[in-house]
């Protein structure tokens, strides 16, 4: 993999943000490849796809792109229309997410990182202020990908403040997760919570005490459950069996960070 954008197709283009689509999705066709499936076959939709920009030509996962000149990656990115992004979120019909931020003096990727389709819940899409009415699409609504709301486990570096993740590494935390594909309403939305109420918790080692912390939070969230610390350990159990953490001793559990 190598970092630089191939400067040389800029020339013909005048405008920046077309320099810049064609600079990243150029490098991402070179350089980027499935962690799906780990082949380099990333193959880029020909017609205006209004989904996707790249499919995997050996197991047909499809990849949007969105990039920004920035050397980090921030809490939010700006993405299109937020009706059509709730649709595509409730019909299953997302594509997994590339994201990717350049240093614009060097032409060079900071970071390129994936999120799995299956992150993607509503309440991570927030919906901006409409279009004022002078604008050319008055009224139009736009959307906020919010991956500060994404656990740590769902944000997958290929390259991370310029360094270079290995391609085993890559594919075996999108494996480590991948069972959240099964996982539909709000069987999906138990286990992410969890995720991230354990991300919350700074120290490595935490106990079954500071996840209760969280009760009174989750209990809003699902005012019908009655059992909310069952629940968060029946989610715990889960992410053990998976490898993501791991009993210590009674009540005590530890993250297994790879
Ligand atoms: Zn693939």
């Amino acid at each position: 993999m190598n970092l630089s954008f191939n400067i040389k197709l800029a020339k013909s283009y005048s405008s920046n943000s077309q320099i810049a689509r064609v600079l990243t999705e150029n490098w991402v066709k070179i350089n980027g490849y499935c962690p799906d499936c780990g082949n380099f076959y990333l193959r880029e939709f020909t017609n205006n796809q209004p989904v996707a920009d790249f499919y995997c030509e050996y197991c047909r996962s499809e990849y949007e792109l969105k990039s920004k000149k920035s050397n980090t990656v921030g809490k939010k990115i700006v993405d299109g229309a937020y009706s059509t992004m709730i649709e595509r979120i409730n019909s299953d019909n997302n594509p997994n997410f590339f994201f990717l931020t350049y240093d614009e003096v060097k032409w060079e990727v900071k970071n390129f990182l994936i999120i799995p389709k299956y992150y993607f819940t509503s309440e991570i899409i927030e919906e901006r202020k409409p279009l004022s009415m002078n604008a050319k699409r008055a009224g139009w609504i736009g959307c906020n990908i919010n991956i500060s709301k994404i656990p740590l486990n769902g944000r997958i570096y290929l390259v991370k403040n310029s360094e270079i993740i290995p391609k085993d590494e890559v594919i075996g935390k999108w494996k480590e997760t991948e069972f959240l594909k099964l996982k539909k309403g709000s069987s999906k939305g138990w286990i992410l919570d969890i995720m991230r109420c354990v991300d919350s918790i700074p120290n490595d080692i935490f106990t079954l005490k500071e996840i209760y912390k969280f009760e009174a939070d989750l209990k809003l969230k699902y005012p019908d459950n009655n059992f909310i610390k069952d629940k968060i350990r029946q989610q715990l159990q889960i992410l053990r069996d998976k490898g993501l953490i791991e009993f210590q001793t009674r009540g005590v559990y530890k993250k297994i960070i790879k």
